[in-house]
């Protein structure tokens, strides 16, 4: 019978993280390793990884998923340091970045149409299982090595920090807004919840040509999304006069909700033929009637991250619109505490690991 090795030992590559042990969540130093560099994949330094409130999903096992210990993070960016024999797209010194895809089949009907994130054999950045059996770490770390394929450029406009956010958060609201053909200019939009998805989809949307409501539990993010993000209006969703008032008003909605919330009131605000598109992903299932739905021939869809072609397509927009996140950028010392104020939504807008200056393994 083959040895059972240590995380530490499976690969010949000594990395460094932090890893929740159990579903309190709680996270400390972990030390594991890394593959060599193979023939196609890119091998990084991480500066930067954004916190998602996914990872805190994930680290409390609230999706029923989680495989501990579990280094969390997929919203990575750094500097390449050496690429493999075959890699044609990078070469050392480049700023890339990962997010929630290690691999895919490369061969199903999803992957063939560039949608490598609907592969039912896609391996997750973290907490999934390798080729080769051994338990894939994310971005709370300091090296990653990548297939190429999986691997994206940061355009040079955006500074790394506000960057690494879009490799979850702004893909994820950019191809639900594309995909669904609520990127047309004109169109009456809202984005129910602001936090780290919703801002950045505030952000697209207003790139797009879109007049963008934010729907929200917190009156005190009112004028920063107004006066910063670009908002053009606010609605308070526990406010029933103010979301009476916006009855039939959106082309579509984008909600990012990470809780259990009531669909009904959002579904009521849409015109006829609008959407619902549910990116958030609450624990509990939402309660969707039928009736709602049936007149004004209305429609709830959902969205989950994106293809490789699209995420580097939605950073080029993004470095040519100059659309970052609006970050917090904190030592991986803080990141329990992070985690704490993300779960009562206390951050604007998405924590940021400096995993290049404090992510030290022996400091
Ligand atoms: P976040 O930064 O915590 O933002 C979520 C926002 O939802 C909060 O800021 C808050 O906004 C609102 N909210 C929280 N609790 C609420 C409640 N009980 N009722 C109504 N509104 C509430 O989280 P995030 O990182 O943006 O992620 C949001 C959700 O998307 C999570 O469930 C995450 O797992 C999921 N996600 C999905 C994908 C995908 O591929 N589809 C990708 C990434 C993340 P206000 O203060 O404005 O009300
Ligand atoms: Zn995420
Ligand atoms: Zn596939």
């Amino acid at each position: 019978m083959a040895a059972i090795k240590v995380a530490e030992q499976e690969h010949p590559v000594p990395a460094f993280g932090w890893a929740a042990r159990d579903q309190s969540g709680v996270l400390s130093p972990f030390d594991f390793s890394r593959r060599a560099t193979g023939e196609k994949d890119v091998k990084f330094k991480v500066l930067y990884c954004g916190i998602c409130h996914s990872d805190l999903h994930m680290i409390k096992n609230e999706w029923g998923i989680a495989t501990y210990p579990l280094v969390p993070g997929h919203e990575i960016v750094g500097q390449v340091t050496e690429v493999g024999s075959q890699v044609t797209k990078f070469s050392p010194g480049d700023r890339v970045g990962v997010g929630c895809i290690a691999a895919s089949c490369r061969s199903c009907d999803s992957c063939i149409n560039d949608l490598e994130n609907h592969c039912p054999k896609a391996i997750p950045i973290y907490s999934g299982h390798s080729s080769d059996g051994t338990v894939t770490y994310g971005g709370y770390s300091d090296v990653m090595v990548c297939d190429e394929h999986f691997v994206v450029r940061i355009p040079d406009a955006l500074p790394l920090q506000s960057a690494a956010p879009l490799l979850c958060a702004g893909i994820t609201v950019y191809s639900a807004l594309r995909y669904y053909g609520l990127d047309r200019p004109g169109m009456n939009l809202a984005v129910v919840g602001l936090g780290g998805l919703g801002h950045v989809a505030v952000k697209f949307a207003r790139a797009m040509g879109a007049q963008v409501t934010v729907i929200s539990t917190s009156p005190a993010k009112k004028d920063d999304a107004i006066q910063n993000l670009g908002a053009d209006s606010f609605l308070i969703s526990r406010d029933q006069e103010e979301m009476k008032a916006a009855m039939g008003r959106f082309d579509g909605i984008v909600d990012t909700v990470s809780a259990d919330h009531p669909l009904v009131p959002l579904i009521g605000l849409l015109k006829t033929n609008g959407k619902l598109v549910l990116v958030g992903a609450p624990t509990k299932p939402l309660e969707l009637p039928a009736f709602p739905l049936l007149k004004g021939r209305k429609m709830v869809g959902g969205s989950g991250i994106g293809g490789m072609k699209e995420t580097q397509e939605m950073l080029d927009f993004a470095g040519k619109h100059g659309i970052a996140a609006e970050v917090e950028v904190i030592p991986v010392e803080y990141v329990n505490k992070a985690m704490e104020r993300l779960e009562k939504a206390d951050v604007k807008y998405r924590f940021v690991i400096d995993v290049g200056n404090t992510l030290l393994k022996n400091a």
